[in-house]
């Protein structure tokens, strides 16, 4: 008998945003009959082959009572999910001279197989993509519905294949069918305008700063007073993400299996988790390599905590360190991972344990004791707490249409533009370094700040904290140094901040 000889195809594995080369090898022996995975242990793997051989068997592909060892390499890539699926089947196809080895050189396989030979979509597909493109693959073969998502990723030629007889004839040089587009085209994220928020002045000014400045805010107000859509309308006023934040919250997207588009999004991300959201929901978590959670879907764009004081401590305090760094980094026994965290922070809260409102029956110990609660973790991030007001019918009716939300976002994109020239791109005032800002004010805007500390109204903190949306405050009105004016609006907010907050 001949020196058996290794056949071998290429994939990529997806350890959260992070992809690593994978190689499929598979040897084929008159052995004991059976399928053995290395590099790749437990039930799943067992499943894989299973998948793999029932698939090659009704595709007409049977391997026969013969002994196939297939080897998923480096062992150390953890090698999770059904991705490898497709890979597998056409080194086995190679090994069964089926497909010629040179056929599958520079070419890149992801696909989970049905029992019947179907090529089906697995997530993280954009990614591993991106990986490939940039790794110099000629071509990508996926399934039908991940086609879309893969041609995101420039550089690289996708063949979309419906079953594994697809691959085979694919690759075998038969050409591959054009990638349909999906039945409907994305609709435009409908996330209505702030021409709709009638009145609420403080609170839309509040937002407007926010947006410039990427400052953290909390909307203190009673229940149904217009909070939520306050909050839902900040990413009609974001700039647009640019190619590489779109193209990194898409990844972010496609490893959570939520990547819908065939275009890039870059609209601004808006994400409401519920105060009874697990941890592993909220920050990132599951079985296997750590998915996605919502503080990362939310990145270069919005995470709205509604109710803020209804949330568990332990959550609140878990999010404090994603939230100051940018990144959450999640621990798993097979793999660590790390995933953007770059979201905005936008909290809600009613203004008294009853809610509040015009019928507020509150005593002033239980309301004082209920703001101390408001000061607890995540409220010292938060520099923007601006009260929101019920409207009644009556104002309703009689309050005019507020001012759109393309008229603010050009102003908030005008701040933005004179931020990044004087601190780089990127550096929004929310990080910016306090003493560089306080270079750009006025005395008078230095010796307000500095009375507020001398009056014990602000801690040293609480005045880089103002100055910073005093600065914030300045590049909204188009001007180069922060004057009095700007410092006092600053100030504003930051009093109006619970008490224990501010300083
Ligand atoms: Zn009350």
């Amino acid at each position: 008998m001949s020196r058996a000889r290794v056949t071998w195809a290429r994939t990529v594995a997806q350890v959260g945003l992070e992809a690593r080369e994978v190689t499929v090898e598979v040897h084929v022996s008159g052995g004991l009959p059976g399928f053995h995975v290395i590099g790749s242990s437990g039930a799943p793997a067992r499943e894989a082959a299973d998948r793999v051989r029932t698939a090659l068997a009704a595709s007409g592909l049977a391997v026969g009572s013969r002994k196939v060892l297939i080897s998923l390499a480096p062992a150390d890539v953890p090698k999770l999910g059904a991705r490898f699926d497709l890979p597998t089947a056409l080194a086995v196809c190679a090994q069964l001279e089926v497909l010629g080895q040179e056929a599958l050189r520079d070419v890149v396989l992801l696909g989970e197989l049905a029992l019947d030979g179907t090529v089906r979509p697995v997530p993280g597909v954009l990614p591993s993509a991106v990986h490939a493109a940039r790794t110099g693959v000629r071509r990508l073969v996926v399934a039908r519905g991940n086609a879309a998502e893969a041609a995101l990723a420039s550089g690289v030629d996708v063949a979309a294949v419906a079953d594994l007889t697809e691959a085979v004839a694919v690759l075998g040089g038969a050409p591959a069918r054009p990638i349909e587009p999906p039945a409907a085209p994305p609709s435009p994220r409908a996330r209505g305008d702030l021409a709709e928020v009638r009145g609420q002045l403080e609170a839309r000014r509040a937002l407007e700063i926010a947006a410039a400045g990427g400052h953290h805010l909390l909307l203190i107000g009673p229940p149904g007073c217009g909070k939520s859509m306050l909050a839902s309308r900040l990413p009609t006023i974001l700039p647009p993400l640019d190619d590489a934040a779109a193209l990194e919250l898409a990844a972010i997207r496609s490893v959570a299996g939520l990547l819908d588009g065939v275009t890039l999004d870059r609209t601004p991300p808006f994400r409401a988790p519920h105060h009874s959201a697990s941890a592993a929901a909220l920050l990132g978590g599951g079985a296997g390599v750590a998915r996605p959670g919502e503080v990362s879907l939310a990145t270069h764009g919005v995470l709205f905590l509604d109710e803020l004081l209804e949330w568990p401590r332990r959550l609140l305090d878990a999010l404090r360190e994603p939230l100051e760094e940018g990144v959450v980094r999640i621990a798993r026994s097979r793999a660590s991972v790390a995933y953007p965290a770059a979201a905005q922070l936008v909290a809600a809260a009613n203004p008294c344990p009853c809610g509040g409102g015009r019928r507020c029956v509150c005593r002033e110990a239980d309301v004082a004791r209920y703001r101390a609660r408001l000061s607890g973790p995540l409220a010292d991030r938060i520099d923007l707490a601006p009260t929101v007001t019920p409207v009644g019918a009556a104002d309703l009716l009689a309050a005019e249409e507020g001012e759109p939300s393309a008229a603010v976002a050009a102003r908030v994109a005008a701040a933005r533009e004179a931020s990044a020239l004087r601190q780089g791109r990127g550096v929004r005032n929310a990080e910016a370094d306090a003493v560089t800002l306080r270079a750009s004010a006025r005395p008078a805007a230095l010796a307000q700040l500095a009375a507020a500390v001398d009056a014990g109204l602000l801690t040293a903190r609480g005045h880089d904290r103002a100055l910073r949306v005093a600065r914030t405050c300045a590049d909204l009105g188009g001007v180069d140094a922060i004057d009095a004016d700007h410092a006092a609006e600053a100030l504003g907010h930051r009093l109006a901040l619970p008490e224990a907050v501010a300083g």
